[in-house]
């Protein structure tokens, strides 16, 4: 794997980048599989590891990511990774435009999770425009448990009209619990990792209950009172339309859900399939 941390050498070597795995680092295997995917449909992969300040909405969050290089570059060279871009912030803003703020799509970077996380999106809108104009690949890959992102960066590639694919790749969860893996993860006691496996058990939980017909809005109130009982503040829990993220109607559905366990924001969703279409 060649390993770039300049900018300049990056695009100088013109690679042709096939796929595109941007990260935060810290990996692990849910991260893995999204390497996994690339593989599955192209030959020239390239990851990213870059810690965007600017979408933390909370300065501890940043400050206590967990940043492990070494293990990361190790995991990506066994995993068979053709380039690892690991720039530094200057660089990157010195050799990019920025987003056009005025194209935000305010509707959805200020919905579920930019509601609680205000300029979240944006900024995440700002980094990925940035790193397609240094990388240059014909698809992105992503993970679907940041499933609002996913849209996020429709959106982004319809405004800059991109002619970038995006690949999407299912959540990887802990053998057993089924907490979804998350670099925050690491941030949790194991007396808290037991307790942040509930937050999957009520997504299952939803899945069963519209399963069995019992309308959304009782559903939501379950959901709610379960976590009324547990030391897990709910920021939101709610179905949308799986295709669109609008409001939920009779097509395919998500379960999205965002809390915080101590100072960790965890999020999940579920996938709720239409009784149509069983
Ligand atoms: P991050 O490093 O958290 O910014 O995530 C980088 C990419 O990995 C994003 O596309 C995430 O959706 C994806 N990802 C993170 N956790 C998981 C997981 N448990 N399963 C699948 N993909 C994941």
């Amino acid at each position: 794997m060649k390993i770039f941390n300049s900018i300049n050498e990056f695009c100088n070597s013109q690679l042709d980048i096939e796929s595109f795995v941007p990260t935060m680092g810290n990996l692990h295997e849910g991260h893995l599989s999204l390497i996994n995917t690339a593989k599955k449909n192209s030959k020239n992969i390239c990851v990213s590891i870059y810690v965007n300040k600017n979408q933390f909405t909370n300065k501890k969050d940043f400050d206590s990511y967990p940043i492990t290089l070494d293990e990361d570059i190790y995991k990506l060279e066994k995993a068979g990774v053709n380039y690892l871009l690991n720039p530094c912030k200057d660089d990157i803003e010195n050799n990019s435009s920025p987003f056009d703020a005025k194209f935000e799509p305010k509707y959805l970077t200020n919905d579920l999770c930019g509601k609680y996380r205000k300029g979240h999106f944006l900024a995440v809108m700002d980094i990925v425009h940035r790193l397609f104009q240094i990388v240059n690949p014909k698809n992105i890959i992503l993970g679907e448990k940041d499933y609002q992102q996913i849209f996020v960066i429709k959106e982004l590639i319809e405004i800059y009209n991109y002619n970038i694919k995006i690949i999407t790749s299912p959540t990887i969860r802990e053998k057993g619990s089924g907490l979804a893996l998350s670099s925050r993860n690491s941030l949790l006691t194991a007396e808290q990792k037991k307790m942040a496996s509930e937050i999957y058990k009520a997504l299952q939980l939803s899945a069963i209950l519209y399963a069995d017909n019992v309308p959304l809005d009782q559903i939501k109130d379950k959901i709610y009172e379960i976590f009324e009982q547990l030391p897990i503040e709910i920021e939101y829990f709610t179905f949308r339309d799986l295709k669109t993220l609008q409001q939920a109607n009779d097509n395919d559905l998500i379960a999205l859900i965002a809390g915080y366990l101590g100072n960790v924001r965890l999020i999940d969703n579920i996938i709720v399939k239409s009784k149509t279409n069983l």
